[in-house]
């Protein structure tokens, strides 16, 4: 740290100098250094100084002592220069300078110190103060509210539990109760005279020690309290979750004090330079007259807009007339017209010096303009779509900043429907679950699945009510407008399936309870009944009775723009993962440029197919399998007719199937009895077949290519379905590229064996029909293995598609279903950087990836290189897969923008 000359601690910031600038947020954390930048425009700013956040660091190494003996000297000179920017002497009690002390990190940081306002008030001072200002009013609110919030949070006067009331509120309230009013602004000079007696009072009790009268004394134990603050429980968790690392440290803000609450000359506010809810190009913001620091937000007074047209608009949404408005809460345009002229020249000023919209803090003391803070404000997913559009149209911006402005997680906002906000207002929230699919939906009550495929049919808007869902829901869930689960988390079978259908879904909404039979939901009180309207927000987990109008998606306008210029600057290509033509034909909407996963199993779950399956599995001749599986043929190639129908002119990769065929058979004896019925097969015998199957580890054992090795007639009647529903597809004037993919090949003999079946197959079905199609057959890479013999399954695969769940399976050697018990113990402890079935694992399954697509190459320099797992839609993975050189990523339907964006941006750098 100590380098020779070393870096000043302390940077001042004001009319007649400035040391900082805005590129100085690491040293100067992100509040001073825009400080130190309004101040180079200009723009009114009251004087101060920054200590860096080195000091922050040089306190937590050293301590107390050894940092204030270092910075010592440095903040006399930064007072000194603040006490001649104000023309006031800090500590003179006749005339005081008063200061603010603010904490500020690289990064806006919820957890670390609240902001101390009016520092340098005692006894004296306050007599000083309202003399000079003629307001004692004023200088006894200033002094209560410094108490107020130094023995907050320096002294530690904080309620021992969460749950308790804060001690100093309390007394407010009683003296309050004690003159009858209700309004703090309603205590007059004495009542606040008496609240700083008794919050001394109450310090000395609590404390054992007096409240520090000495201004410096104030001042460094201010300032040591903002780092200890860094090290805080709250402010550590935040750290945590968000990646940020302890070495970086908190600057502190020392700022001389402007008033807001000395009169009805003054006023304190905050705005935004446009909106931030839809990101429409408006200045707006609200204000308090006579009012200080965040009684703004504080919701204690309704405050005013700051501009006409916002004060106008919110009195249409709060149903005040005209008259009361421009009476009671006229804006600050009428208000004080001047000020308000000023205050949109600042704002103009930073918005198009920062080049993005700014969130505002100002303060008006006695006619006199301030700006307190700036920065990029945050902001929803609509309105981060809508400013960087239009900030590239208005010329502040470039095309590589415009798409790197989106967060490409936020866009999930954007995809879904959204209850009407008028709609919202009167609507009654019944229950609540986990928001474990986002969007809005609105429907009538079913109970079962099949119920709601026929209803739907029928033009039906339906909700799929459930205690939880399995696989054999899934035509009924596809078809719902949204799914309510009484049980199950985030990663329950509801939960995960509705993602993937982009489909709204609340689950484990515990209060509800579902009875199959009556065909009821009650919740409390209140039963529902099948045909009743429900509403469901997945993105908050909010449960509504009755109808609420909903709005679609709007994925043309700024939306549509973002994606045309993503797609402009993306390398990548962004297919899909579809299992049906309402996946494909929704993922096509979305820019999907492809099939990049289709897995055929699901398409064994529904009706009729489920039980010709397991009349294949059942079947003890390879005659009684064919038979079976002749049934289920016709129903494959129509699901791929719709694929390929939904996808004309692009290609569709299938899979085939890849599970253990004990997932499709009943494990319970009702349902082994009701299968002993639909077949005619014995109990005893299904059981010792279901027995058969049984396996230990189910995720190593009879699945993937080994099916189709021990099976060739499943991939036989597979492949053929395949290339008569290209065939027909083709005959319509579809143009079809089928893609057949063979999961989990370990070695190439596997792969030679299965494409051997394939090809034969196409033969037969060509020469049947007449008429060819050029297809490909690849392999997913998905065991270690195949990586590290991808030279010679390159040699004769056509392309390869990294099948990365697995493969982060196989390669660390846990299920993804049974990680949950341990992983978020080892994410806390940083075993692994993040969950590497979210966000793939670069250094370990990564490094498999980059080799197999090189070994591939020199085999095969074109062969084509794709992801199909879920991390093809993660942002982090796909830039990741950018690097790595491959050709596209498939992903969910609902997260293919996502993906395009993320390309874009892993291309720009
Ligand atoms: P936060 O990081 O929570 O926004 P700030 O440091 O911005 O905290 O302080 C909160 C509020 O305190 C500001 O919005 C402003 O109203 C008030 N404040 C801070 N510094 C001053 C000052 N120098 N003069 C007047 N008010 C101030
Ligand atoms: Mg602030
Ligand atoms: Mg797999």
């Amino acid at each position: 740290m100590a380098s020779n000359p070393r870096r000043p601690y302390v940077y001042r910031f004001g009319s007649a100098r400035t040391e900082g600038d805005a590129s100085m947020k690491n040293l100067l954390g992100g509040k001073g250094a825009n400080l130190a930048e309004m101040c180079r425009l200009g723009i009114p700013v009251p004087g101060g100084f920054t200590i860096s956040t080195e000091a922050c660091t040089a306190y937590t190494e050293q301590g107390r002592e050894a940092v204030l003996a270092l910075i010592r000297g440095e903040v006399l000179e930064g007072v000194a220069f603040v006490e001649q920017e104000m023309g006031k002497r800090f500590g003179n009690a006749a005339d005081p300078l008063l200061l603010s002390v603010r904490s500020g990190a690289r990064a806006s940081m919820p957890g670390m110190m609240d902001t101390i306002l009016n520092l340098g008030l005692n006894d004296e001072a306050v007599q000083g103060l309202a003399a000079r200002s003629g307001n004692p009013r004023f200088a006894w609110d200033s002094y209560r509210r410094f108490i107020q919030m130094y023995g907050d949070v320096v002294m530690g006067l904080k309620p021992a539990r969460k749950e308790d009331h804060d001690p100093f509120e309390v007394i407010i309230d009683m003296v309050k109760e004690k003159k009858g009013v209700t309004l703090d602004t309603e205590l007059d000079a004495a009542d606040l005279q008496e609240l700083v007696a008794r919050f001394k009072a109450l310090i000395r009790a609590r404390i054992g020690h007096d409240f520090p009268t000495d201004p410096w004394e104030q001042l460094w134990g201010a300032v040591v309290a903002v780092f200890e603050s860094w090290n805080n429980e709250r402010a550590r968790v935040y750290r945590e979750l968000n990646d940020i690392p302890a070495s970086w440290g908190t600057a502190v803000n020392v700022q001389a004090m402007v008033f807001g609450n000395l009169g009805d000359s003054s006023a304190t506010g905050v705005a935004f330079t446009r909106d931030a809810g839809t990101g429409e190009d408006l200045f707006n913001g609200e204000f308090l007259v006579n009012a200080q620091g965040e009684d703004v937000v504080a919701g204690i007074r309704t405050p005013q807009q700051v501009t006409l047209e916002g004060s106008r608009r919110w009195a249409a949404l709060a149903c005040v007339d005209e008259d009361t408005r421009r009476a009671r809460y006229p804006s600050l345009e009428e208000l004080m017209p001047d000020l308000y002229r000023q205050l949109l020249q600042a704002e103009t000023t930073l918005e198009n010096h920062f080049k993005d919209m700014q969130d505002l803090e100002f303060t008006i003391q006695q006619g006199r303009l301030w700006m307190l803070q700036t920065r990029n404000g945050k902001r929803t997913g609509a309105a981060m779509v809508r400013i960087a559009i239009e900030m590239l149209d208005q010329g502040l911006i470039d095309e590589a900043t415009a798409l790197k402005r989106v967060d490409p997680e936020r866009l999930n906002e954007l995809l879904h429907p959204v209850f009407d906000r008028q709609a919202l207002a009167g609507a009654q929230v019944i229950a609540r679950g986990l928001p474990a699919s986002p969007g809005a939906a609105s429907g009538q009550i079913v109970f079962f699945a099949d119920e709601a495929d026929a209803l739907a049919r029928q033009g039906q808007a339906v909700i799929l009510v459930r205690q939880e869902t399995s696989p054999e829901d899934l035509r009924g869930m596809s078809v719902a407008q949204g799914i309510l689960t009484a049980r199950g988390g985030m990663t329950s079978h509801a939960a995960v399936v509705a993602r993937g259908m982009g489909k709204c879904c609340v689950s484990g909404a515990g209060a509800v309870r579902v009875d199959m039979h009556a065909r009821t939901m009650t919740v409390g009180d209140a039963t529902f009944h099948e045909g009743d309207w429900l509403s469901l927000n997945g993105s908050t987990g909010e449960v509504f009775a009755g109808r609420l109008a909903t709005r679609e998606a709007e994925l043309s306008g700024d939306f549509g723009r973002l994606m045309a210029l993503a797609d402009a600057h993306k390398r990548l290509e962004v297919r899909t993962n579809a299992d049906t033509p309402e996946e494909a034909a929704i993922a096509r909407r979305f820019g999907a440029t492809g099939i990049g996963l289709c897995r055929t199993e699901h398409m064994f779950f529904e009706g009729q197919r489920i039980v010709a399956m397991r009349e294949m599995i059942l079947a003890d001749s390879r005659a009684g399998r064919q038979a079976a599986l002749a049934k289920l043929l016709p129903m494959q190639r129509s699901d791929f007719e719709g694929l390929f129908r939904e996808m004309s002119g692009l290609p569709v990769t299938i899979r085939l199937l890849d599970p253990p065929l004990h997932e499709f058979v009943p494990h319970d004896e009702a349902g082994q009895r009701a299968l002993a019925r639909e077949t005619g097969v014995s109990l005893a015998r299904i059981q010792a077949r279901v027995e058969a199957l049984h396996e230990a580890n189910p995720m190593m054992g009879h699945r993937g290519c080994r099916l189709g090795i021990s099976h060739p007639e499943i991939t036989e009647m597979q492949a053929r379905a395949v290339f008569e529903a290209a065939l027909n597809a083709q005959a319509r004037g579809i143009a079809v590229h089928p893609e057949i993919m063979v999961p989990l090949v370990g070695t190439v003999r596997e792969f030679n064996a299965q494409a051997a079946v394939i090809r034969r197959t196409a033969e037969a079905v060509f020469a049947e029909r007449g008429a060819r199609i050029a297809y490909q057959i690849g392999t997913m890479i998905e065991t270690p293995r195949a990586a590290l013999v991808a030279e010679s399954i390159g040699a004769q695969a056509e392309f390869f598609s990294f099948g990365t769940n697995d493969l982060t399976q196989m390669t660390l050697g846990f299920s993804r279903d049974d990680a949950g018990r341990f992983l978020p113990t080892y994410l806390a402890q940083g075993m692994y950087e993040h969950d590497p079935f979210r966000s793939i694992d670069q250094k370990g399954v990564g490094q498999l990836v980059q080799m197999a697509v090189a070994k591939g190459r020199s085999v095969r320099p074109g062969i084509a290189t794709g992801v199909c797992g879920e991390h093809g839609g993660d942002p982090a993975s796909v830039a990741f897969f950018h690097r790595a050189g491959l050709d596209y990523v498939s992903c969910s339907p609902f997260r293919v923008p996502i993906a395009r964006l993320a390309a874009a941006q892993a291309a720009l750098g």
